[in-house]
């Protein structure tokens, strides 16, 4: 008798523990299939399996970027477009992650939880996806950056569409390389897209942040006389200059990045405030775009010297920055202290609110980075950097604030090289951020790219 007990206890439990696993499993499976399906381990969608009847993939005109012809994934005609936009639009095999091919696979193949790929016709809604970026601005901010490596992005504050996001290095979708070790540092970093997922020492474009604190901190900053020598020590070793840049007001000083005024402001001003605006806008964050989170810019001064908060103030010391952060918050700059959040997929397949639905509608978004009044002075003070800097006619005639950035890197490398900035045109609302890793100076190495790419991003608005 005993051993009966013991044998129908022993029953009971086991199919007790059957039950619970299986009742988990049917949980996960209704509440996370789409997860499951889209991993690369999943045959049926993933592979060039799945894309055999996936929907096409447009660029904001209607150019087509991917469709399935025959069985086969084609990518656009255009060789530079193909490379240009592979971060963007993703490869057969779900090497970059973040691109759509790879985060809306269910959508384009039209994978459905009850139907698996086989789901009628009939049912089925459009699997083509529109995205916001524009192929011919990708390409020629492709073009300009060239065999470098780097990143650049072009969106509307005002509406929050990309128009244009590249990242460098690139490789053809049509032709995947095959990578080994003879030609892995050609394709470093590859299948990151360094737009979203990469953070750099940022240089002078931090100087932004440090002047937004300024700003904020010390009432009569705009009356201030600032005299720089072309170097100073602070807290026994030296901050040093291009130049000798004398006598400047504030305007000046960010004009002429004087890495000794900005030292000074930063000490002034202590790590405590500094990181208070630095945080407001936008640094130890992470935005999303699309549902992808973007790598957080840094800014950590806890256990900084008085020397190395001088140079945080001057974009060095572990100080980082992410390309599309930079972008929103001179989007914010541009816009009066807010941005509509920048996305890649255009809203037809009601993909966004499904996401911001799983994700907490507000997830991500960024809110407000600047008080009006900071953003609109310094708003002022970047229009009138690439004015009396650069001269107006820089950006063929678009009214452009803008902040450079050469940024000390390891020794015997060359500094990584930023712009930054916004146009303050009403029917060219956009805002930018490029970096060319090891590029050189600043505005020697990025602006040809960030001219480039807000000329053709203009066409594209205009088309
Ligand atoms: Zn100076």
């Amino acid at each position: 008798m005993k051993k009966i007990m013991k044998r129908s206890t022993f029953i009971f439990l086991f199919g007790l523990f059957f039950i619970i696993g299986l009742s988990v499993f049917v949980f996960r499976l209704v509440t996370d299939w789409e997860n499951w399906v889209q991993q690369p381990y999943n045959g049926h969608t993933a592979g060039s399996n799945g894309l055999v009847q996936a929907g096409k993939i447009f660029d904001r005109n209607g150019e087509v970027l991917a469709q399935t012809v025959d069985g086969e994934r084609v990518y656009n005609d255009d060789q530079a477009v193909r490379e240009a936009m592979l971060h963007v639009v993703g490869d057969d095999s779900l090497n970059i992650s973040t691109a759509a091919q790879s985060i809306y696979r269910t959508k384009l193949t039209g994978y459905s939880f009850v139907w698996g790929l086989g789901m009628p016709t009939s049912l089925k809604k459009s699997n083509d996806i529109t995205l916001t970026a524009d192929a011919q601005a990708c390409k020629a901010a492709y073009e300009a950056i060239g065999d470098r490596k780097g990143a650049c992005v072009v969106y509307n504050y005002k509406t929050g569409e990309v128009i244009c996001s590249v990242s460098t290095y690139s490789y053809d979708p049509q032709a995947p390389p095959e990578i080994t070790e003879e030609n892995e540092e050609q394709y470093d970093g590859v299948y990151l897209d360094h737009v979203l997922s990469s953070s750099y020492s940022p240089g002078s474009i931090f100087k932004i942040v440090t002047c937004a604190c300024a700003i904020e901190n010390i009432p009569d900053i705009y009356e201030r006389e600032f005299y720089c020598e072309g170097e100073k020590e602070i807290d026994g070793s030296k901050i040093t200059c291009v130049e000798a840049h004398g006598t400047m007001d504030f305007n000046e000083a960010l004009a002429y990045s004087c890495n000794v005024t900005f030292a000074e402001l930063a000490v002034e001003l202590g790590g405590d405030k500094m990181t208070e605006t630095a945080v407001e806008m936008g640094f130890n964050t992470s935005f999303r775009v699309d549902g992808n989170p973007t790598a957080k810019s840094n800014y950590n001064v806890a256990n900084a010297t008085k020397n190395q908060l001088a140079w945080s103030g001057v974009g060095q010391y572990t100080n980082l920055a992410n390309p599309m952060q930079m972008a929103i918050l001179c989007g914010a700059i541009a816009n009066g202290g807010t941005t509509a959040q920048p996305y890649t997929v255009k809203n037809d397949l009601g993909i966004l609110s499904e996401i911001g639905g799983i994700l907490g509608q507000n997830t991500g978004a960024p809110g407000r980075l600047l008080k009006q009044d900071t953003a609109n002075k310094l708003k002022d003070m970047m229009l009138y950097d690439v004015d009396s800097y650069y001269g107006s006619d820089l950006f063929y005639g678009l009214t452009v604030g803008a902040k450079t950035g050469t940024a000390e890197v390891q020794e015997g490398k060359e500094p990584n090289a930023w712009i930054v900035g916004f146009s303050a045109d009403e029917e060219a609302p956009l805002a930018f951020a490029v970096v060319i890793e090891n590029g050189g100076y600043g505005m020697a190495a990025a602006s040809p790219v960030a001219i480039a790419a807000m000329e053709a991003s203009v066409e594209a608005l205009q088309k």
